[in-house]
């Protein structure tokens, strides 16, 4: 999915895109540092800016690379060389603008910009982004506030970055004013909002309050409606779990529509049913045969949706079943541990997961329960009635055909639930990963 917030320089695209793509757990792109990148490519070859042909001259020489494109600390490199603080200078602002004006130069930008959003879920940030680059964006924003409170903020954030800044307010209101100008008026994708864009004027709105406004423009995901008496029973087993195990639930953003092996850690009986009532959908799950006779549980697990694995079954038998309902688009739960950990800690992950989603060429949704081990440990004949249950949910991984070697998929399903344990532990702040 990609979420295009276009406007002019100081609306706080840049602070409140990162916010929106920290919530969704979204890449994000700030196309602006590319413009900067290759003016600062421009100056240090000393070539005049006004010079179109030798400017485009300069763009088969410019290799521009983004590190860390999720995490908090981007850096841009040119020519290999890091040049993050130097890009944000009045200097590069002034040339960036005059260098966008050409369309060979903006042609090389969208090609990189469009490469970067080809197959991952992305907030970019730039002035034609609604209107040129991602033309079918799912959302798509434009912030504006007055020339005056931008150039406040611009102030406030060179102050910021360079404390020797010679400018005073009034030099970036000029500044500004002049950048809008040549934004607003070339030829070549003039900065314009989107016919399909959401207005937002952020003039008197704080950082958090334009995130959440964004965030309450994204879809709602539909997913397919439970059948009544699956809704019955997964109601009234969320309110057992809330009431006596305080259930809560994190990482819903990351449930997507459509055919997926949820991947869990596994240390309890209980797993089973406190995950699929944790799905927003409904979902599948193997079960030994056994558990269909322990009372309430085998009531519970036989209307949502458990499949019985007969002791010695063949294996064959069983992968048939859970491509079958892979196939028809339904979500299946699977423990790639293979047996209820005898401590609660994760154990080693089997390989038939692999398998499965090669065959099925389907996601992997992770997730990692905590407090069922607590409650219902393996050493137990019956459960306790009180706890701390939760359900994490994390960025679903899909299977790439190229590049998935048999068995990556379980060392990357494994590092995912260890990564959402951690996430958990530390406190489950912002959205898992
Ligand atoms: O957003 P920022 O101020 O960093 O952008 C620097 C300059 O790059 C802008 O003034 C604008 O001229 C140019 N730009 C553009 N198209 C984009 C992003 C930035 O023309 N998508």
């Amino acid at each position: 999915m990609i979420v295009t917030i276009d406007g002019p320089s100081g609306t706080g695209k840049s602070t409140v895109a990162k916010g929106v793509a920290k919530r969704l757990n979204f890449a994000f792109f700030d196309t602006g540092a590319m413009y900067r990148a290759f003016a600062w490519l421009v100056l240090r070859e000393g070539v005049d800016s006004s010079d179109q042909t030798k400017v485009e001259a300069l763009l088969p020489a410019f290799q521009f690379e983004i590190r860390d494109p999720k995490g908090c600390e981007r850096r841009y490199f040119v020519q290999g060389r890091d040049v993050s603080r130097e890009i944000r200078s009045q200097m590069i602002s002034h040339i960036s603008s005059q260098i966008a004006v050409y369309p060979a130069v903006r042609q090389v930008m969208v090609g990189i910009q469009r490469k970067f959003g080809a197959d991952t879920d992305a907030v970019f940030e730039g002035r034609d982004m609604g209107t040129v680059v991602f033309t079918h964006a799912e959302v798509k924003i434009f912030l504006t506030a007055t020339a005056a409170v931008r150039a406040a903020r611009r102030y406030r954030e060179l102050q910021h970055k360079f404390p020797d800044l010679s400018m005073n307010q009034a030099d970036i209101l000029k500044d500004i004013e002049e950048r809008d100008k040549t934004d607003s008026m070339r030829k070549e994708s003039p900065l314009r909002q989107a016919e399909d864009a959401i207005l937002i004027d952020t003039s008197s709105l704080s950082v958090e309050e334009v995130i959440e406004k964004i965030i309450q423009l994204m879809p709602q995901q539909s997913f397919p409606k439970m059948r009544t008496i699956y809704r019955l029973v997964y109601l009234l087993a969320r309110l057992y779990f809330r009431c006596f195990f305080r259930l809560r639930i994190y990482g819903l953003n990351h449930f997507r529509p459509g055919a997926a092996v949820i991947a869990a850690n596994h240390c309890s009986f209980l797993d089973p049913p406190v995950l699929s009532i944790s799905c927003p959908e409904e979902v599948h799950f193997l079960a030994k045969k056994s558990l269909f006779d322990v009372p309430f549980l085998g009531f519970l697990i036989r209307i949502l949706n458990s499949h019985p694995v007969k002791r010695g079954a063949a294996d064959s038998q069983l992968v048939h079943g859970i491509l079958d309902l892979l196939a028809q688009d339904k979500k299946v739960i699977l423990f790639p541990e293979g047996a209820r950990s005898k401590n609660g800690e994760l154990g080693p992950f089997e390989r038939g997961l692999s398998f499965l989603v090669q065959k099925a060429r389907c996601r992997v949704q992770p997730a990692y329960i905590h407090g069922t081990f607590d409650a219902w440990p393996r050493t137990q004949k019956m459960p306790k009635f009180k706890g701390r249950i939760a359900v994490v949910f994390g960025a679903p991984i899909e299977w790439e055909e190229e590049t998935d070697q048999p068995g990556q998929i379980v060392l990357r399903t494994e590092a995912a639930i260890r990564a959402l344990k951690a996430w958990f532990l530390a406190g489950a702040r912002g959205s898992p990963p």
